[in-house]
């Protein structure tokens, strides 16, 4: 009964706004990350990030020109998170977000931390995205405009594996909810063999295989992971296989063999 729900909500939807295939199109065509995509892929995440758009509220800087293609482009990077999970897997993943809000430039804010001591400390914190539980997805806009290729760097993917991360909690805490075919033992040891040899570099004072800010937290360690999974796998499979491996499972997709054929394309 649910499917023919969705499916008669789903046809309603598109009889209601009928698909801006022209601006998918474009968008998809500026982004490497959607270019690498294969037509089933770029359809199935055309049509799931053109409802997205419509039921995130999506909350830009005043005065921007942010065209369609624009919108598109931003939302898909989120979407391309649970591309591999069916519709309603892929809806309640992002249940708990609201709300997108792109921020004129890098932002900061003012923290205050009482140490062990009873010693109040101040100090401004500078963060590119941060994402609350409950909370709307707060992203910068020239973060939002580096983002979408394969260097590793994409912070539409960081903040929103943040939200997938706390489904199940109200941190994140790098142990989002896994299906019945990811036990919870093998997932805290993968990802505990690669927080250990983070930390293991850093105490030898090497530079880490693959970003130190990785070694700050477990869920900032799941974050930077899932960015690197979408948008380097082929660094974060050198470094650590198994993990890929692990990622490749959880999100049903393979980004290295999509990235080699549109590399070698
Ligand atoms: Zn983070």
């Amino acid at each position: 009964m649910l499917s023919k729900w969705r499916q008669w909500r789903a046809a309603r939807f598109d009889a209601r706004h009928p698909f801006p295939q022209a601006e998918w199109q474009r968008a998809c065509k500026r982004l490497p990350l959607l270019a690498a995509l294969n037509d089933d892929e770029r359809q199935r995440l055309g049509q799931r990030t053109w409802r997205l758009l419509h039921r995130k509220r999506l909350t830009l800087p005043d005065g921007l020109e942010f065209d369609l293609s624009d919108r598109l482009s931003l939302l898909a990077q989120a979407g391309l998170l649970t591309l591999g999970w069916s519709e309603a897997d892929a809806e309640e993943a992002f249940a708990g977000i609201h709300e997108i809000v792109v921020l004129p430039d890098a932002f900061r804010r003012r923290v205050e931390e009482m140490d062990e001591a009873g010693v109040m400390h101040e100090y401004t914190d500078e963060r590119v995205g941060e994402t609350w539980h409950q909370g709307p997805v707060v992203l910068s806009l020239a973060d939002v405009r580096d983002s979408g290729d394969w260097t590793g760097f994409n912070v539409i993917i960081h903040e929103l594996s943040h939200k997938l991360d706390m489904d199940n909690s109200l941190d994140a805490d790098g142990f989002p909810p896994l299906s019945s075919d990811i036990a919870g033992r093998e997932w805290y040891q993968t990802f505990m063999a690669v927080w250990n040899d983070l930390q293991a570099h850093l105490e030898r004072g090497e530079p880490t295989p693959i970003d130190d800010y990785a070694a700050t937290h477990p869920g900032e360690c799941f974050a930077v992971c899932c960015e690197l999974f979408f948008s380097a796998p082929d660094v974060l499979n050198e470094a650590y296989p198994a993990l890929y491996a692990l990622l490749r499972r959880y999100f049903r997709q393979d980004p290295l063999t999509r990235m080699r054929a549109y590399q070698s394309a």
